[in-house]
């Protein structure tokens, strides 16, 4: 799940939660449909009722996405692949599936399915539009059925990371045989679009839509950071898809006793080696590391005194990776938890740190020898 996001529920075991951005959204859609679609669509609506259609439309809505990631994420684990979460944000869904697809066609089935799912409810919101004449019913329907269709055509747009966006790289991926190439394609694609639409806001703005103008140019700053990273990350995977973590891990067993004084630890360790962390080992086993943060929440009278291991987080806390891991791995549990480095372990025997530092190094190797 994305950080800054509540949790809601769970369904099939996929949970569900929304970004507080997507409050934002939820107030601004029950505004402009209580106090402009609605008094519109229903003549002589009292205003109070107005608000309260407005915002039973935003929660369909609401519903609407949710049914689109769903769609994804049930065909992503019809599929084989993992779906953990579904995050409800700003510019609609983001469903968090573990891992890339392996074959054309599942990424073209996965993509596909959301946009069709959105067809699906316009098509049956249009069906109780025209079958009721309730007008709030009727008013109520009509929107659902046009958001639901624009959502549908927006998705389609053939710009990665959009659903359009992975429909084409997997036509492309299938055609060429080269996920790298389709991803490339996909990718630029994506910033195309992305620059359409930021033109298309600034437009605006030079007709004195300053709103609308500059809704759209964040949408379109948005597809174009998403459509970057998406890339970065398949150049990651790709270059770095056959490297172990034992391929790259500098030997490093430099380790401290859990008796040694930490202004020892400090004056000694930390200071002249340069390091910010170091591991904790008893008997040729790893029992906890100690950290730069570990050590700023301790008073500086107590550093006399104190030993590492009062002051250590012990083995359960620290996070390791095995020589024979594949390092993108090792890459996501890094980012994951935020951190600079992590032990390598044989056994619970320590033979090496992996460093980010290491890991963007090996990486601007790979990519100037064009490995
Ligand atoms: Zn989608």
């Amino acid at each position: 799940m994305l950080s800054n996001s509540i949790r809601l529920f769970r369904v099939a075991g996929i949970d569900v939660g929304v970004h507080y951005s997507w409050l934002v959204i939820f107030g601004l859609v029950t505004y402009s449909l209580g106090i402009g679609f609605f008094p519109q669509a229903v003549p002589g609506l009292p205003a109070a009722e107005a608000w309260i259609l407005g915002a039973i439309a935003a929660i369909l809505l609401f519903a609407s996405v949710l049914l689109h990631e769903l769609a994804h994420s049930f065909m992503a684990k019809a599929r084989g692949l993992d779906a953990r979460s579904i995050t409800l944000f700003i510019f609609g869904g983001v469903s968090n599936l573990a891992g890339e697809a392996k074959q054309p066609a599942t990424e073209f089935l996965v993509a596909i399915v959301g946009p069709l799912t959105s067809f699906v409810i316009s098509g049956v919101a249009f069906f109780v539009a025209t079958s009721f004449t309730e007008p709030r019913v009727e008013a109520t329907a009509s929107y659902l059925a046009v958001i639901n269709l624009l959502l549908a055509v927006f998705n389609l747009i053939p710009g990665f990371p959009l659903d359009g966006g992975r429909v084409l790289r997997s036509i492309v991926w299938s055609i060429t045989g080269n996920l790298r190439r389709a991803t490339d394609l996909a990718a630029n694609m994506g910033k195309l679009v992305a620059y359409g639409f930021m033109a298309w806001g600034f437009l605006r703005i030079l007709e004195r839509d300053f709103l609308g103008g500059a809704w759209i140019i964040l949408i379109g700053w948005f597809l174009h950071g998403a459509a970057s990273s998406s890339l970065d990350q398949v150049v990651l995977d790709t270059r770095l898809r056959r490297v172990r973590v034992g391929d790259i891990v500098r030997p490093d067993t430099f380790t401290v006793p859990p008796g040694l004084p930490v202004a020892q630890l400090i004056e000694e360790v930390l200071l002249p080696a340069n390091k910010r962390a170091v591991p904790v080992q008893h008997d040729g086993q790893l029992i906890g590391m100690v950290t730069l943060s570990d050590l700023v929440k301790i008073p500086a009278e107590r550093r006399l005194t104190a030993r590492v291991e009062e002051v250590m987080g012990g083995r359960k806390g620290v996070i390791t990776v095995r020589p024979a891991d594949p390092l993108a791995h090792a890459i996501g549990l890094l980012s994951e938890h935020d951190f600079e480095q992590m032990p390598v372990l044989e056994g619970e025997r320590l033979i090496g740190m992996l460093t980010r530092a290491d890991v963007m190094h090996q990486l601007h190797l790979r990519e100037a020898l064009d490995v």
